[in-house]
This record gives C-alpha cells, structure tokens and sequence, in this order.
C-alpha cells in the first residue's frame, strides 16, 4: 500500500492530514485511504455504519445496504468498511447482522472466535492491502466453544481432537473471571482478550493503530434480541 497517499491525502478536498494533532484524532483511525469513489472510511464511519445496520437487523428493517464504490465492478477489487472476527456459529452471520451487501465486510471466522496466526494474516491482509481501518472481535450469547471452555476450567475433561485448541485460546480468558460468573460474562471475555491479542500478537496491526490508521474493538452479539453490544 501506498503509506504516503493514505497519511496525506483526504479524498478530493486533498486536505493534508498531516496537519491534524493527535489530540484531534482521539480514539478513531482516522488516517484511510480515499476509495475510487473518493470516500474515505475512517473507524468512526464505520462504526456508524455497523451501528445503524444492526439497528435496521434487530428491528427487522433489513434492507441489505452497501457502501461499495458505486460503479466499480467487483472483479476489480474490494473495499471492505470493516473486518470482523466472528464465531462460526450457524446463527450469527455478520453480513446479515449489521445489514451489509457482500464487498462490505471482511469477516475471519471460527469456533470461539479465536485468534490465531491464520487468523492475524487475514487481518493483517485486509488492513494492510484492503485499507480497513476498523476491526471487531465479537462473541455471541450461548457461544457452544465458550461453554466447552467453561466445562473443562470446571473440571470438566477435554473435548478431544482438535477442538482442544479452541479450548486452550478461550480458557485464559475464563480463568481471569471471578468464581460463579455467568456464560455472557464468558462470551464478553473471550472477545475481549481475542481484541487484545489482536493488537499484542500482531506487531504489524499495533503499528497502524499507533499511527492512527486503525482502531480495534470488541463486541458480542445476542441472538434472542438479534442486538450487538460493543464492548
Ligand atoms: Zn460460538
């Protein structure tokens, strides 16, 4: 990626963001990427985009959104607003959730939405080559691998093969909860240290958020209220 024309460049208005004082700049990514179109998404718009279509998901006035280029075919690249690391699980499809078009989000899933190097390689990929700017690890309520988890730090035996590994990345986080702790606060802590392990795994992710290129988050999603809670 061209790292001058993402630091100096604020679409066709050509401001100098080099000007802006970290102070300015808060807790947003607010160093990106002009698209083809000109639009620049900075974590706050993609947030605001992720708020407002899991408002239109949990009322159920889905319309399926995009904020793709307008006129640029897809065989001629992606620009993702976000990157989402989720849970594989069958019911929590994060296109559908936040009420996105395909080409609007990146989304990294597994079991327990676990970090992992295949999975900071992804990341790394969409921030580096696609210009995300905003990352969310999120859980989901009733999340089956955090129950594994759960059942193994409780005495429980292993569940074998490798599911074992799933259970080795998740039990850190549970261990960290006070005794009698119920399975959202499991389900919150697992994404929490999912969003911190992002940032101290990856020292190539640590190094845009640094520079104010990127903002990481966390989230769980519940599926009786269809509702995603940032944490
Ligand atoms: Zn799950």
């Amino acid at each position: 990626m061209d790292l001058d024309r993402r630091k100096f460049l604020l679409g066709s208005a050509g401001v100098a963001a080099a000007t802006l004082t970290p102070m300015w700049l808060g807790a947003d990514a607010a160093f990106a990427e002009p698209r083809p179109d000109g639009k620049i998404i900075t974590s706050a718009v993609a947030m605001k985009y992720l708020r407002i279509g899991n408002a239109r998901w949990s009322s159920k006035t889905a319309v399926r959104k995009s904020y793709a280029p307008a006129g640029v075919p897809l065989e001629e690249g992606q620009w993702p607003i976000a990157a989402i690391v989720s849970c594989a699980d069958s019911r929590v499809q994060p296109d559908e959730l936040f009420d996105l078009a395909p080409a609007n989000l990146f989304v990294v899933r597994n079991a327990g939405n676990v970090i992992d190097d295949d999975v900071l390689g992804s990341l790394e990929y969409a921030v580096e080559h696609l210009g995300v700017t905003l990352i969310v690890a999120m859980g989901h309520s009733g999340c089956g691998a955090v129950k594994a988890a759960e059942a193994v730090i409780t005495g429980g035996k292993m569940p074998g093969g490798h599911v074992d590994a799933l259970v080795n990345h998740i039990s850190p986080a549970l261990k960290a909860l006070p005794v009698g702790h119920s399975i959202d606060q499991a389900v919150a802590a697992n994404a929490k240290q999912s969003r911190d392990l992002i940032l101290s795994e990856s020292s190539m992710l640590e190094e845009a958020k640094a520079k104010g290129e990127l903002r990481i988050v966390g989230a769980t999603y519940s599926i009786p209220t269809r509702k995603v809670a940032f944490l």
